[in-house]
């Protein structure tokens, strides 16, 4: 298929999301105004809210077809493949030098202070410059919080060959090209920061993964973890055991529900019927595709008063989920042996579900997201989020480009003209996301449906030596 074709099918899905966020918060609101004003409006506002809901349906149902029958399937599978499959021998290559005593390095260490998921995004980071940088990665993970013997007990070491931090000249972050061990500091604090940072994905794959996926940097951090997170035989077998016993079975949607030290320093508080909405939504759509036999969901949080909460509110769902691993999850439990499987087990089955609801403010259901990328062409747009768009810790700035102009027509709307660059804060799911016109430096809303995403690119090798 043709990009062009590709990105309008995207395109037309998405704002039709918008079109829906739109008149549904407008609706909402103004029923709420009827309550009070004008009770004989109610019903009819009801009326147009369920009758709307079911338009938009179909119109999602007939554009998810599109991609079924258009006979493109197949390319996006096999296009799909051959991108991982290229990537990931990128990886081994650069992993694996063939001389570790005079191979250029770059030392990581997983030490930062932070959860799991925190720690994966630091280690991913790392990923990023060393293969910008042409450096083998050194992962310095032994006394790690979440295991005191280190990353390798738990997953296969970075490199098979490659794992002794010494060198001839050692310096840290940014050294220079001769210098054959560097040390990277955490992303807070690099200085000079190299164009390697999300959301720049690598130029050369750019034009293929702008076709194939909706937001290729969640792709190219899908594929880092993909590679950093291959599990110890142990591992993998221990998964596979948990998954089983606890009936992990499709249709499956995977709810994150981030509570304790979160709510209200860094995110706020979101009840369970609010997820619950969006999981009966994702339901009610697939039913339109397929009879539904169970609805089910895999609850992950770190409160574990959450999964009996469900259980006793949504008696008619089957959810999954272990209230011995939401106890492992609590701060004063949570760095140590048993909540790490907790952990990683809790990504793994929202990772493996069919969509996800959550909070992206939460780095666990961001990194959930990332990996379930490796499971589809392109799963972009397999989520809800309570809060926050996608977006990567410490990157660059977030811009979107402005496609249609917009004439303010009330308070705090944003002035754009065509081409206009909007650094994005953030989707509010009414139809607005916020941001500042960096033409104009107004902070400000605009609709969402008026802009497109820019794929931001960086010149990282293209490590073609690899095929002579
Ligand atoms: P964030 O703080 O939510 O952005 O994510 P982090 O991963 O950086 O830190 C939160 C930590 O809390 C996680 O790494 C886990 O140790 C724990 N945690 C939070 N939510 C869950 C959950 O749903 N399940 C489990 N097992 N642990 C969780």
């Amino acid at each position: 298929p043709n990009t062009q074709y590709e990105l309008l099918r995207r395109r037309i899905y998405s704002n039709t999301q918008e079109l829906w966020y739109f008149f549904h918060s407008s609706l909402l609101d103004i029923q709420k105004r009827a309550n009070e004003v004008a009770p004989e409006l109610v019903d009819s506002i009801s009326y147009l809210l369920n009758l709307g809901l079911e338009h938009k349906r179909s119109l999602i149902y007939d554009i998810e077809q599109l991609s079924e029958v258009d006979g493109y399937a197949t390319w996006r599978e096999k296009e799909s493949n051959d991108l991982s499959n290229l990537v990931q021998e990128r990886f081994k290559y650069l992993q694996n030098p063939e001389n570790c005593n005079t191979a250029r390095k770059l030392v990581c260490s997983l030490n930062k202070g932070c959860g799991y998921g925190c720690q994966l995004h630091h280690a991913v980071y790392c990923f990023m410059v060393a293969y910008g940088t042409k450096r083998t990665l050194i992962l310095k993970s032994k006394g790690w919080r979440y295991h005191k013997g280190g990353w390798e007990e738990i997953f296969k070491p970075a490199s098979d060959t490659c794992t002794n931090p010494s060198g001839e000249s050692v310096s840290n972050w940014p050294g220079n090209q001769d210098t054959q061990v560097l040390n990277l500091p955490i992303i807070d604090s690099l200085s000079p920061r190299p164009p390697f940072l999300p959301l720049a994905i690598p130029e050369d794959l750019a034009p293929r993964l702008t076709r194939l996926h909706g937001d290729p940097i969640v792709w190219w951090v899908g594929q880092i973890l993909k590679y950093l997170l291959r599990p110890q035989e142990k591992t993998a077998s221990r998964i596979q055991e948990t998954m089983t016993k606890m009936g992990f079975q499709r249709p499956i949607v995977g709810v994150h529900v981030r509570r304790t030290d979160k709510v209200g320093t860094e995110a706020a508080f979101h009840g369970i019927e609010e997820y619950m909405s969006h999981v009966d939504e994702y339901f009610n759509h697939l039913e339109l595709k397929q009879t539904v036999d169970k609805r089910r969901v895999y609850l992950a949080s770190d409160d574990p008063k959450v999964l009996a909460e469900a259980r006793s509110k949504y008696p008619h769902y089957e959810i999954i989920g272990d209230p011995s691993i939401s106890k492992t999850a609590a701060v004063s439990t949570r760095y140590s042996d048993s909540s790490l499987f907790g952990i990683i087990m809790d990504i793994h089955m929202l990772s493996m579900s069919d969509y996800l609801v959550c909070t992206f403010s939460s780095q666990v259901c961001r990194v959930a997201y990332e990996i379930m990328q490796n499971y589809y062409p392109d799963a972009s747009a397999r989520f809800r989020s309570l809060d926050d768009i996608y977006y990567y810790g410490g990157q660059n700035p977030h811009n979107v480009v402005a496609a249609l102009p917009h004439k303010p027509k009330r308070n705090g709307e944003m002035s754009i003209e065509v081409g206009d660059s909007i650094g994005i804060a953030g989707n509010h799911w009414n139809g607005f996301s916020k941001g500042r016109n960096l033409r104009t430096n107004q902070v400000a809303f605009y609709p969402s449906f008026k802009v497109k995403d820019k794929i931001e690119t960086a010149k990282f090798p293209t490590y073609t030596e690899i095929y002579k």
